[in-house]
């Protein structure tokens, strides 16, 4: 490409072929420019790649004509306490319910969550509500039972840079939620996102859920931006956890529709019977009584560009 100053040269390949051929510094070369991404599988320029979508025991994620609504307690704590959200949050129409056994806590004398008694009772739940399972898994060493009990994986934002694990979780063949790390860059989040689809596993969902800037007045800053940026840069569903990012259910209302109007395909919110009483992120979780208006309203705004929940 010829143009007054200098001549352009393009070359389509592996940019890492490119790179070891140590072009820069030669005679004639004034720059090289990498203009491919650093994220391959997840990237929307894949050419074969229309917008994924998958189903998850019956629910559509993904494809822009549903919209998954993913509500539960940040923790198991009891039977009594999932079984009473679940009901309150499968009534109101959720799609899924959320709920973690192993909690990565930031301090190690934190309730660490009931490990494999909270998934025993996870099963339970699913098995009277029909309510397909979402649950952290912290480590590897717990893949199988994850596979046999969970029906989408979550890797939690701590962990979203923890590779060996990404690569356990893309063999096991079942969804995967992918949160961005704290400190995560959009671009980071998707070369993640590449570790869990080399594995041939393609169903995977990105979620933001707040990201560390220097406001601290709420727990995280919600990236509301990421939403529209991810849907142009690829080919993957995006979900918005407003409960993490706010730390404060007063704004979880505000922040749910801002994400269903931002074109999210998705929200994954905490939800608990009487959160006064929680054992982890009680300010930030919704009476399970108010569910019902809150699902109704963000039902609404995921109206607005023709989504129905899932
Ligand atoms: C969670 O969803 O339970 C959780 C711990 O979220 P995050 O990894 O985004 O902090
Ligand atoms: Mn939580």
């Amino acid at each position: 490409m010829p143009g007054e100053l200098t001549t352009a040269i393009g070359a389509i390949g592996d940019p890492e072929g490119v790179r070891e051929m140590g072009l820069e510094g030669l005679p004639g070369v004034d720059q090289v420019i990498p203009i491919s991404r650093p994220y391959k599988l997840a990237s929307s320029e894949l050419s074969h790649h229309a917008p994924t979508t998958f189903e998850v025991d019956g629910r559509r994620v993904g494809g822009g004509e549903t919209f998954c609504l993913i509500a539960g307690p940040c923790t198991v704590e009891s039977p009594e306490q999932t079984f009473e959200v679940a009901r309150a949050v499968a009534a109101a129409g959720a799609s899924m319910l959320r709920g973690g056994a192993f909690k990565p806590r930031t301090s190690p004398f934190s309730f660490q969550g009931l490990g494999p008694a909270g998934l025993d009772i996870l099963a339970e739940v699913r098995e009277e509500t029909g309510l397909p399972i979402v649950s952290e898994m912290t480590s590897a060493d717990l893949a199988e039972r994850f596979a046999e009990t969970v029906d989408m994986i979550q890797v939690g934002a701590r962990n979203m840079q923890n590779y060996g694990l990404l690569e356990v979780v893309g063999k096991l063949g079942r969804p995967v939620l992918l949160k961005r790390g704290l400190s995560s860059t959009l671009d980071e989040l998707l070369q993640a996102a590449d570790y869990v689809l080399k594995e041939g596993n393609e169903r995977v969902i990105l979620c933001e859920r707040g990201i560390r800037t220097f406001d601290t007045a709420m727990r995280f800053t919600l990236d509301v931006g990421a939403v529209p940026w991810l849907k142009l840069h690829t080919h993957l569903p995006v979900i918005v956890d407003p409960s993490h990012a706010s730390g404060d259910r007063r704004l979880v209302g505000p922040l749910s529709r801002a994400a269903a109007a931002a074109g999210a395909d998705g929200i994954i919110v905490e939800v608990h019977g009487d959160p006064e009483l929680a054992l982890c992120d009680g300010p930030q979780q919704l009476y399970a009584e108010g569910f019902e208006r809150f699902a109704r309203e963000v039902e609404a705004h995921a109206g607005l560009l023709g989504r129905r929940l899932a």
